[in-house]
């Protein structure tokens, strides 16, 4: 089933508001297993948003349109359905009171432009309005309108049109709009989706890596694999199973996640939201280790994110933020010198398993930019690692802003103490899942 999306909003044309809408609902759909290969913007205009309506019922089975219901003149979705659907606006006294009663509940009277909310195009069904005063609308699209390259086995075309405020649609969809496509869809399926966390490796290799399963799952369709890049915490492989229950969508996730995990290997750090700090702490809680940090670039990050970790008390000492050299020299026993180096960061881990009595001293150091510093570029990081008496150093460059570098440099930095934890203990390779 094709469904596509059309945001209203003069103010999402001018890029005042950015159409975030669009993008939860795609994402939603698709997890219903509905394709969506059109979104169209629009602005608050009767004729421009029926010709929008037009081309997407050429191409597509249902129209999900959001925002234009709210009670303002230029709010015009409701008046654009009927013209488009050569049907009048009746004013719906169901809804009416509806909408009354919830000005009543906030202590409010209804302004009279809100009545507006009540109009219903002749043959639309009303989505009850909970979070907003706007109602949401299921308006079938009368025969003909079928086109040849509509997929789906629906008996004929359907327009939604939902509220534009967020939280108004977000909770309109779930209830309404993707319970009716499944229901159209020819009863319901169970969609699962479980969500792999990487670390370390770029999302084009990622895909060299996996290059065998996409392909042999392209020819299937089902479960589907998919990458999300962005966001500073790796790259996230979503695997997708669609079954008849969430049992046996469940046993298809299983299954795949094994052979992804064979082919990604110690690069799969977690699974659903896990936390790359949450993973380590528990490698570090389940060897009953203990780990000290020595922060420079990263002024406490570490530190933080450790503390994030419910319980983390049971394996974290603490956290030197050794920023100024001295502190590196007099506290930690850095040797004089360049402090962004390989020397500087094992004398940092050393020095902060030996102050805070700890297992483990895990150290970071290096130029997180704008500036250059000791001669080094900006990104670069040595991380040292102490652990059972050895020290290692790694040396990474980082790309990005002082943010981005910053940020990245913690999650290297725990990462090169995941890898050191599995190649020395034998906990679970990619936490729980
Ligand atoms: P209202 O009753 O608030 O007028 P509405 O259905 O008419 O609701 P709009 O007026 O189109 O909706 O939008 C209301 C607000 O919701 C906008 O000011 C904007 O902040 C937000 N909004 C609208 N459309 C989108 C969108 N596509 N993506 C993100 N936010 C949106
Ligand atoms: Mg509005």
């Amino acid at each position: 089933m094709q469904v596509e999306v059309v945001a209203v909003g003069t103010e999402l044309l001018l890029g005042d508001v950015v159409d975030t809408n669009s993008a939860w609902i795609a994402q939603h759909l698709a997890l219903a297993g509905v394709d969506v290969f059109y979104q169209t913007r629009v602005g608050d205009n009767v004729e421009r948003i029926g010709a929008a309506l037009r081309l997407a019922l050429e191409r597509s089975d249902a129209v999900v349109v959001c925002g234009g219901l709210g009670p303002t003149p230029d709010d015009v979705t409701r008046e654009a359905l009927a013209a488009f659907l050569g049907v009048e606006l009746v004013r719906d006294d169901a809804v009416l009171a509806r909408i009354r009663e919830l000005f009543d509940q906030r202590g409010r009277t209804m302004p009279p432009s809100n009545e507006r909310q009540a109009d219903v195009p002749v043959g639309a069904g009303v989505i009850e309005q909970r979070r907003g005063t706007a109602p949401g609308l299921i308006c079938p699209v009368p025969a003909p309108g079928g086109s040849p390259e509509a997929t789906s086995p629906v008996s004929s075309q359907v327009v939604y049109a939902v509220p534009g405020v967020p939280r108004e649609m977000t909770e309109m969809v779930t209830r309404a709009v993707i319970p009716d496509l499944q229901a159209r869809m020819g009863g319901r399926s169970s969609i699962v989706s479980r969500v792999l966390h990487t670390w370390g490796v770029a999302e084009s290799a990622l895909a060299e890596r996996l290059a065998p399963r996409l392909e042999a799952l392209d020819a299937a369709g089902n479960p589907t694999i998919a990458f999300l890049a962005g966001g500073m915490e790796g790259v996230k492989v979503r695997i997708t199973a669609r079954s008849g229950t969430v049992e046996e969508a469940a046993v298809v996730l299983d299954t795949e996640e094994a052979a992804v995990r064979a082919l990604l290997g110690r690069s799969v750090f977690a699974c659903d939201g896990t936390t790359m700090e949450a993973v380590v702490g528990g490698m570090l809680q389940a060897a009953g280790l203990h780990l000290a940090l020595a922060e420079s670039m990263t002024g406490g990050l570490i530190a933080s994110r450790c503390t994030d970790v419910p319980g983390s008390s049971a394996w974290l000492r603490g956290g030197i933020v050794s920023y100024a050299s001295e502190v590196k020299f007099d506290l930690l026993d850095v040797p004089k010198g360049p402090v962004v180096s390989e020397v500087a960061a094992r004398a940092m881990a050393e020095g902060a398993a030996r102050v805070l009595g700890a297992d483990a001293g895990l150290a970071v150091t290096g130029v997180a930019g704008p500036e250059t510093q000791d001669d080094m570029p900006v990104g670069t990081v040595f991380v040292g690692l102490y652990l059972h008496g050895d020290t290692d150093v790694a040396h990474l460059r980082l790309a990005g802003d002082r943010t981005v570098i910053r940020q990245n440099a913690a999650v290297s930095a725990f990462d090169v103490l995941r890898l050191r934890l599995l190649d020395t203990h034998s906990a679970s390779p990619g936490g729980p899942s």
